[in-house]
């Protein structure tokens, strides 16, 4: 059993001989490079790390970690807030240099490896005019967005990133290499579509892409902060109001100079006369200070939140789900917002009411389908000095906000699995938890894959 890093180095040469890949240990160039994950809060350093080059990589170096009794991460696009991937003394399985995509434009389909970003397959795939749900921030990882649910700019039409996988190749805690789709391995296709991470290690995905654009209607209008109650209470009824083509966010966020804005962003993927019509409410509503909202291309929408989060910030994230948007939450989100510590924090709120609402709670391991409003709390900062007064002021905003929310967290916003707790992670997955306690015990019943928002295996 390896338990230091000295103990480590004696077994290198054995897994350096049977990966196609690159290991990198804390002495080797490039090691710093790779550790680093979107959330500069994280600052971890694994006993080793494998960057596999295939399915055959991760088969090896799950083995490896296994023999060694090595605590084992997992790595996709490093994207998530909790810095999951990355654990300290232990192994990291980077998936990132598994890049391959391969969009079919006859079957509008597409294969995609574990370490592809958002914007990599939107990219590869508008050339043939296609896409699929995907996330709103192009260096995203697919593979955790999507092994968590997944939402974008195009969900209200075509539901969540799970309602359009169609099948994936999955590495489980034995080592054996299963091709899951709603016909072979039914049971750990559905854990994957919701709770993928405790599942296994995911080399290659399967979609369905739909035609979009290339030009869809995009961007945002902008609103002064005092409109700010207006503008959300207009907001949750335009977002049932406009067809499933829209998908609309409401935020509050900061402008280059410094002045606070609340911002309806929009995406209406279809005609682009009947998209007109439809955003028509929210550019006639209040007083804004600007409209930003135009024809552009599908590349450029998703470009427009992704220079807002950049890497190499101190993030540190709260959420809740809701049925409803209260008069009151909205009352608390405006008496917390102006006081926010940093001018990158934003507060976004995520509205799902459109086909994904259609899906039943059980049909996969994602089970809040009718929560229809994500209040997402986003404190990001630069300075690690800033850190208590930034998380502070989350987690009071936050606990003064959960009164009048219905309950239930998206599993990918939340964040250091040992302070969100037990009942945070239940809450991510409600009714489907027994289910997934038990496919955990089918599946990896020695609790290989741990370090995410971990399901415990039933006893
Ligand atoms: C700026 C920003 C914007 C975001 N925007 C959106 C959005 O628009 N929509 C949305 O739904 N979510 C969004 N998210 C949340 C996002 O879905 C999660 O952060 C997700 O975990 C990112 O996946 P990743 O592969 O990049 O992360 P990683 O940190 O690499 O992985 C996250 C978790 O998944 C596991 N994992 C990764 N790859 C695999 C694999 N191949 N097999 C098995 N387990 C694996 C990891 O072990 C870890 O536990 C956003 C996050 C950020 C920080």
């Amino acid at each position: 059993m390896v338990q230091t890093m000295n103990d480590a180095t004696i077994y290198i040469d054995e897994i350096r001989s049977s990966i196609r890949g690159t290991l990198l240990t804390p002495y080797d160039a490039g090691y710093d490079s790779a550790r680093i994950v979107w959330n500069a809060m994280i600052d971890r350093r694994p006993a080793l790390i494998v960057q596999c080059a295939g399915a055959a990589d991760v088969i090896a170096a799950l083995q490896f970690g296994r023999e060694h009794a090595l605590p084992i991460s997992v790595r996709g696009g490093g994207h998530s807030v909790a810095g999951s991937c990355i654990i300290d003394d232990g192994l990291m399985i980077d998936l990132s240099q598994m890049k391959s995509i391969r969009v079919n434009p006859d079957t509008r389909t597409a294969h995609v490896e574990p370490g592809v970003v958002w914007g990599e397959l939107d990219q590869e795939a508008q050339a043939f005019g296609l896409a699929t749900v995907g996330g709103t921030v192009a260096h995203t990882g697919v593979a955790g967005l999507t092994l968590g649910g997944g939402f974008g700019w195009l969900t209200n039409k075509h539901g969540m990133t799970i309602d359009n996988l169609l099948a994936a190749d999955v590495v489980t805690a034995d080592g054996r290499l299963l091709h899951t789709s709603r016909d072979e391995n039914p049971d750990l296709f559905w854990a994957l579509r919701g709770a993928g991470a405790n599942f296994g290690i995911v080399t290659s995905f399967e979609f369905r892409m739909h035609p979009v654009g290339p030009e869809i209607l995009g961007g945002m209008v902008l609103f002064p902060m005092d409109q700010l109650r207006d503008v959300f209470r207009f907001y949750r009824e335009f977002l049932f109001d406009s067809p499933v083509e829209l998908t609309a966010y409401a935020a509050i966020l900061t402008g280059p100079d410094g002045v606070q804005l609340v911002a309806v962003a929009v995406c209406y993927s279809g005609d682009l006369d009947a998209g007109m019509r439809a955003v028509e409410p929210l550019q006639s509503f209040g007083k804004p200070v600007a409209d930003l909202i135009r024809p552009m291309s599908y590349l450029d929408q998703q470009a427009i939140l992704t220079q807002a989060s950049p890497y190499g910030r101190q993030n540190y994230w709260k959420a809740e789900l809701s049925r409803t948007l209260s008069d009151e939450a909205i009352d608390v989100i405006a008496e917390y917002a102006p006081e926010a510590p940093s001018p990158y924090t934003v507060i976004v709120v995520a509205g799902n009411s459109g086909v994904a609402r259609c899906v039943s709670s059980i049909a996969t391991a994602y089970v809040h389908r009718s929560e229809a409003f994500n209040v997402m709390l986003l404190a990001a900062w630069d300075d690690p000095a800033d850190a208590e007064r930034n998380i502070s002021w989350t987690r009071s905003l936050h606990e003064d906000l959960r009164p009048h929310m219905t309950g239930g967290v998206y599993v990918n916003d939340l964040d250091d699995p040992q302070e969100e707790g037990e009942q945070r992670i239940r809450a991510a997955f409600g009714e489907n938890y027994d289910r997934l306690t038990m496919l955990k015990a089918k599946y990896d019943p020695e609790n290989v894959f741990r370090s995410n928002q971990n399901i415990r295996p039933a006893p």
